[in-house]
């Protein structure tokens, strides 16, 4: 074992310098690997992947379909059914023909292919949750062949160069190369909360602990704030996580809320049943004076219990919500918690940011002033080509020398990439920055000249608290003897005397003007008087109110680079330079989604960091301010108590000026006035308001994957009409969840009864048997239901108010929906089995005295078929529907109907299920009885129209 290496043979990353990290890893620091060797290592080291260790095994899958309170007490029933067929079997009184154990045999088969079933979907659902997840994991920005590139973070290997920056989740354990104000949580690795300051000078002892290897950064950790270059090390397994990835691989597969209350419902049906059959077997008993009739009333209650089960429901839920994510999907809003698709059609509010949402995301600067002169900059799109115009004529800006000094800073105090790909000017960065390369481009002052001619040596890095950023840059140093003033460019020949460093600030104007004390003129500085003040925050308002993003720069020649954090201290007595203004166009298509927003009763607000005019101007043109609406900016927000700005809460449509910490009291706020909040976000302290959001939105392109992690749902395309998009969703697939359970529920209700009533009405025998029963409840009733959840949105979905989501599951009419059409359910069902009854064991009946029973089976699951239909629309009659807009009822409905038809006439399922053949006008009557179901609904529908009430 040779020092600094592990007793494996591993270097210890943390006792080397950073040189000879990059020697042993054959790396360089500015030009990172070439992609061949990229591919080599590729080969040698596998990719950067977690393997998956966590998560449920299926063994436990499958296992806990049985943990079912609901397939319990059908195995329970089975084995009852089991013990009586194996009496009557010794006893000798099987019926010629009958085959024993066929219903225990059937009940079984079914529990296990439901159990089946569920696990197949279980893990279906645990796959995709998985995919989605791969969807939004991040990419790493990393140095190759001398090229900053974005490459998938699977495809990093040991020695590649990888640029770090406050929001990002790291992707692989590395060795700092130079950093910047860093500072790392790494509370998924060593379960610390508070950030660490990394620092890439130092050198470890060897037995340094995990928590203290302050040179080194680890994979799954959070950057808080600050940047770096760091040389990967390790990747995948190898990773400090990697080691322990079971802790973090396991993917979340919560029940939803509606999950849970159906498993809730469950239990009061299972509870609910054996209640009832303790009723019909003791009232049974008494009535009989005896236990003469004892297995009667058995065969009575098991069947009752089956048929009060919605065995079908589960997995029908489940499919709902999986088919509802992936409509999402496709709509461009990747679900990360499952229960976010039933509750999105719920929120109230939804609290948007500005940038990139509402608006473009693609800046072009329109104006830029300086000392007392206005210049309109023309071109368009990120391309270098444009002009400075002055009162409409165009200027070369060597005659005002004060737009050079602020070109430099635009192109200096910046970290974004401007590129030319295929013809195309793209940026490689934050479009706001991206846009003032391009400024600085139209007068020749070219980002990458000036980065070597002004080396940065430090700075203070943006943040959406600090609204502001400053880079300090070396003077360029000269030849012995020349003085660095003569030798620097003419364009900050001025701002200088004998100082080496420069320091150039940008961000909110307002903030920045009031750590000036002078302003630049092109040739000297001067003390920035107050009328000086005043006309630049007058001009800061004109380009805001036009809905311009406006920024303000300054510098500060220094004599010595100033240490890490002095931020505070540092970026004053700055000389002011002048204001850039860049248009960010709105979206075109958020105009639409805000009024459909309106109709639905959702009320869109703004939060943004921008300025109060700029904010107001495009919220206006939005239509998300209105008349009397209020602004709320940041610094007011900030003096209120929590009392005082619930109070507001509701009046405000814009948050302007506002920091992260603020939107964690906002949603709080407008949460405790009973509001449903989705709230936006993207940086790394966007992550708290995020979690306490009802449903928290992080953005799939400009978003941290800080803020990706803490969100029920990320915005592949940034755009706040698909959060309106996804709101709509959300609502079909609720009202579609609600529909095929008072299907199914309606159903069990009708059965129940009905087998109930067969012995009180004295009819000897049972109607249905516990496997028919299943048929109807997995088969007749499933297949339909499965077609309800996919029914397309009512046209009225987006034109009323949303709904509770703590509302129960039976409020608005749907428990009493359910015990009316049992009881008709009932009704049709029993009047048929009196007349089937009668009509079979009347004297001289030539076929199967017990083919009433399958009369009554048929009827059932006929008259659902009718219930389908109907069901599709609460208030719309069929015939003012299109059939095909749900080719899967029609589709449904059909195979139902013969697959019940062949169990009544296929001789050996005849045989198999117990029933009987009916002749066509028995099967006739039985269709007759069924469709009075249809009619009934649909004539409810006429009633309530007529009476003015609109069921939702
Ligand atoms: P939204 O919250 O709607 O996305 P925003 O983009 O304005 O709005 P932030 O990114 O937090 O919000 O920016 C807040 C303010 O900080 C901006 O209005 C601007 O004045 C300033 N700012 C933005 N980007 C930079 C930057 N790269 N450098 C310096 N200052 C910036």
């Amino acid at each position: 074992m040779s020092a600094n290496s592990s007793p494996e043979g591993a270097p210890v990353w943390h006792s080397l310098e950073v040189n000879k990290a990059l020697d042993l890893l054959d790396s360089n620091a500015d030009s990172g690997l070439t992609p061949q060797e990229v591919e080599q290592r590729l080969q040698k080291y596998g990719t950067n992947e977690l393997e998956e260790t966590g998560g449920r095994s299926a063994w436990e899958i499958l296992l806990d379909q049985f943990k079912n309170i609901m397939l319990l007490m059908l195995i329970a029933v089975a084995l009852i059914s089991g013990g009586l067929d194996f009496l009557s079997w010794q006893s000798g009184q099987l019926k010629p023909g009958e085959v024993p154990f066929k219903d225990t045999i059937a009940i079984l088969a079914i529990v296990i292919l439901n159990g089946i079933l569920g696990y197949v979907q279980e893990s279906r659902a645990e796959k995709a949750l998985a995919a989605l997840k791969k969807l939004s994991s991040p990419n790493v920005r990393v140095i190759r062949d001398r090229k900053l590139l974005d490459v998938a973070g699977k495809d990093i290997v040991p020695g590649d160069v990888i640029l770090l920056e406050a929001g990002v989740q790291i992707a692989a354990d590395g060795r700092l190369i130079e950093q910047s104000n860093l500072q790392i949580r790494e509370s998924a690795l060593t379960g610390e909360a508070e950030a660490v300051n990394k620092q890439a000078v130092l050198t470890l002892p060897e037995e340094t602990s995990l928590g203290d290897r302050l040179n080194l950064v680890f994979q799954g950790t959070e950057v808080v704030q600050g940047r770096a270059k760091v040389l990967v090390t390790n990747t995948g397994m190898t990773t400090e996580l990697g080691k322990i990835a079971a802790l973090l691989q396991s993917v979340e597969s919560e029940p939803t809320p509606l999950q849970q209350r159906m498993t809730q419902l469950g239990n009061v049906l299972v509870t609910g049943s054996l209640i009832l059959v303790a009723i019909v077997i003791v009232g049974g008993v008494i009535a009989a004076r005896g236990f003469s009739n004892l297995q009667e009333l058995v065969e009575v209650s098991l069947s009752m219990a089956v048929a009060v089960v919605p065995e079908g429901l589960p997995a029908v839920i489940t499919v709902t919500l999986a088919l509802g994510t992936q409509r999402m999907v496709k709509r461009n809003a990747l679900i990360r918690k499952l229960p976010a698709v039933e509750t999105l059609g719920s929120v109230t509010t939804i609290c948007s940011d500005k940038t990139g949402t509402l608006t473009q995301n693609k800046m072009v600067v329109q104006s830029v002033y300086t000392n007392n002169s206005s210049f309109r900059v023309t071109g368009e799109g990120y391309a270098p080509t444009g002009d400075f115009q002055l009162n409409g004529q165009n200027v070369s800006v060597d005659q005002h020398p004060e737009i050079p000094a602020l070109l430099v800073a635009c192109a200096v105090c910046n970290d974004s990439v401007l590129q030319q790909e295929k013809g195309q000017w793209t940026i490689l960065g934050d479009p706001t920055e991206g846009a003032l390369v391009t400024l600085a481009g139209k007068a020749g002052i070219e980002k990458d000249q000036w980065s070597s001619k002004l080396p940065r040596v430090a700075e203070f890095p943006f943040s959406s608290e600090r609204k502001r950023m400053s880079v300090i840059t070396q003077v360029e140093e000269v030849s012995t003897g020349v003085s660095p003033m003569t030798a620097v460019d003419p364009a900050i020949a001025h701002m200088l005397n004998q100082e080496r460093y420069l320091m150039f600030t940008k961000g909110s104007p307002e903030l920045i003007l009031a750590r000036c004390t002078q302003i630049y003129l092109g040739d000297k500085s001067a003390a920035l008087t107050d009328a000086q003040r005043k006309q630049i925050l007058a001009e800061n308002d004109n380009m805001a109110s036009k809905g311009l993003r406006v920024l303000g720069f300054a510098y500060k020649p220094l004599t010595e680079v100033p240490p890490e954090n002095s931020d505070e201290t540092s970026e004053q007595q700055l000389i002011w330079l002048g204001l850039v203004g860049m248009l960010d166009a709105p979206r075109p298509e958020v105009r639409a989604a805000v009024q459909e927003c309106r109709d639905a009763g959702i009320r869109p607000v703004m939060i943004t960091g921008d300025h109060q005019l700029t904010a107001r101007a495009i919220a206006t043109d939005l239509g998300i301010a209105k008349e009397g609406d209020r602004v709320l900016i940041g610094q007011e927000l900030q003096r209120m108590s929590d009392q005082e700005l619930e109070q507001n809460v509701d009046l405000v449509s814009i948050y302007a000026r506002v920091a992260p910490e603020h939107k964690l009291r906002i949603v709080q706020a407008l949460q405790r006035r009973g509001r449903f909040v989705a709230m936006t976000g993207d940086g790394v302290n966007d992550a708290p308001a995020l979690k306490q959001a009802d449903i928290g939105i992080a953005m799939g392109i400009t978003g941290t994957d800080v803020s990706k992690e803490a969100s029920d749902m990320v915005l592949l395309d940034d755009n706040f009409a698909t959060i309106v998009a996804a709101t709509k969703e959300g609502r079909v697939v609720y009202t579609n969840i609600r529909r095929f359970i008072k299907y199914i529920l309606g159903s069990n209700i009708g059965e129940v009864l009905t087998i109930a009533a067969s012995p009180l009405l004295g009819l000897g025998g049972v109607p249905l048997t516990p496997l028919q029963i299943l048929w109807m409840n997995l088969v007749t009733d499933g297949l339909p239901a499965l077609a309800l959840a996919v029914e397309p949105p009512e046209p009225d979905v987006m034109q009323r108010p949303p709904f509770s989501p703590r509302e129960s599951i039976f409020a608005r009419g749907l428990g009493s929906y359910m015990i009316r059409i049992g009881i008709i359910f009932a009704i049709i069902s029993i009047a048929l089995m009196w007349w089937a009854y009668n009509h079979t064991n009347a004297p001289g009946y030539q076929g199967d005295r017990e083919a009433w029973k399958t009369m009554v089976f048929t009827t059932l699951c006929i008259a659902q078929m009718g219930h389908a239909i109907a069901i599709r629309s609460n208030n719309r009659l069929t015939i003012e529907m299109n059939p095909f807009s749900n080719i899967f009822v029609l589709g449904a409905v059909v195979v139902t109907t013969i697959l019940q038809l062949m169990l009544v006439y296929v001789p050996p399922l005849r045989a198999f299920f117990g029933t009987h053949y009916l002749n066509l006008q028995e099967l006739g009557v039985c269709i007759g009885f069924s469709a009075l179901m249809f009619v009934w609904i649909e004539a409810e529908k006429i009633f309530f129209r007529l009476m003015g009430k609109k069921t939702v």
